[in-house]
């Protein structure tokens, strides 16, 4: 058993739900750890919420992928999210794929949604815009089904990254529209924005960081030598002796991943003007590689055991469907089905 028995894992009803979900798309690198996971963590760490965390499979599906990898994705992912500290005893970790009620939903929700709210979003236009041979229903219909992930925990909290932001207020769309026509039902949703800055693709430090640009990219699970490596090509060049970007992005994860006294070091070199980028480059890639040692191994442990990895994911989805099942049941007598 994961949960000790007579630990409603739920916690107290007067808690607030969180909602999030990440997609098994690849490997996750420090810009996803910074910007989410590691706020997953805190968040249920807090112990003031109920926290459900989902590996969103079905959304995946709507971009371009191998069927042969994407097994070993969602098995990556959720190696990742307990290797970082996610756990089953105290958050609801599960598998969108399991959760036949969250598609379920979404069919209800799309009976109610208006197409021009969708043709709105603009990041399925970018999406379109990246795969134009692919441009399939699903992509369009992606934040209906993140509409119905949320609301099938009537979740009122969402981290998310504000790339999110147009998913969520329609979101809100879609549960106004419920209420209105079939009686108040669900609650309204917030974001939590993460606090922390975007961190900026290594070698392009003008763009994010993303698995869609590997080379800009510190994957969570480089070994050390990849990551000094990677540091080492940094661009870090400066026009006219400004500080530069990718400047910036290095501090900004020195800031981090750095000990007191190296971060005073390299601000006053910074301040100085004799700030080294080898230095700092070297002093970043030991920090990065022993903050994620253990991690790594973790892991790699994980992965080693995948039967452990599917009872996780059988008993997140058992506890998340008492949940889901109930909304969808009162769902469907509010809108005339029962
Ligand atoms: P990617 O761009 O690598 O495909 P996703 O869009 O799948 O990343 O993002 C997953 C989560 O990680 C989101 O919550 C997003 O806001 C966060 N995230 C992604 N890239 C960064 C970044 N460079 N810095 C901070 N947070 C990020």
């Amino acid at each position: 058993m994961l949960h000790k028995k007579g630990q409603s894992l739920g916690g107290l009803m007067n808690k607030q739900t969180i909602f999030s979900g990440i997609q098994p798309s690849g490997k996750l690198h420090i810009g996803n750890y910074l910007g989410a996971l590691s706020n997953f963590v805190a968040l249920q760490n807090s112990g003031s919420y109920n926290c459900f965390f989902c590996l969103v499979d079905y959304h995946s599906i709507s971009e371009d992928y191998l069927p042969q990898e994407k097994k070993a994705m969602t098995l990556d992912l959720l190696a990742n999210f307990l290797a970082a500290g996610l756990d089953p005893k105290k958050s609801s970790i599960l598998l969108q794929s399991q959760m036949p009620e969250h598609t379920e939903l979404a069919w209800i929700f799309n009976c109610i949604t208006p197409v021009g709210e969708l043709e709105r979003m603009t990041q399925y236009k970018d999406k379109s815009q990246k795969q134009v041979k692919n441009i399939n229903m699903g992509l369009f219909d992606y934040p209906v089904l993140m509409a119905a992930d949320i609301l099938a925990y009537k979740a009122t909290l969402v981290p998310v990254g504000v790339d999110q932001k147009q998913h969520l207020e329609l979101t809100n769309v879609i549960a106004r529209k419920f209420n209105n026509r079939f009686g108040q039902f669900f609650e309204e949703v917030k974001p939590l924005w993460t606090n922390f800055p975007k961190v900026m693709d290594l070698k392009r430090p003008d763009k994010k960081m993303s698995k869609s640009e590997p080379n800009g990219c510190i994957f969570l699970d480089d070994s050390p030598e990849e990551i000094a490596k990677k540091l080492k090509q940094a661009v870090t060049a400066t026009e006219s002796g400004a500080k530069s970007a990718g400047e910036e992005n290095l501090m900004l994860l020195l800031s981090h991943f750095g000990k007191a006294d190296e971060i005073s070091h390299f601000t006053q070199d910074q301040t100085t003007g004799k700030l080294k980028y080898s230095e700092l480059k070297a002093t970043l890639a030991k920090d990065i590689s022993q903050y994620f040692t253990e991690f790594r191994e973790k892991k790699e442990g994980f992965l080693a055991k995948p039967e452990y990895l599917a009872e996780v994911l059988g008993q997140g989805a058992a506890h998340a469907r008492k949940v889901a099942s109930q909304t969808l049941l009162e769902v469907k007598q509010k809108i005339g089905l029962l």
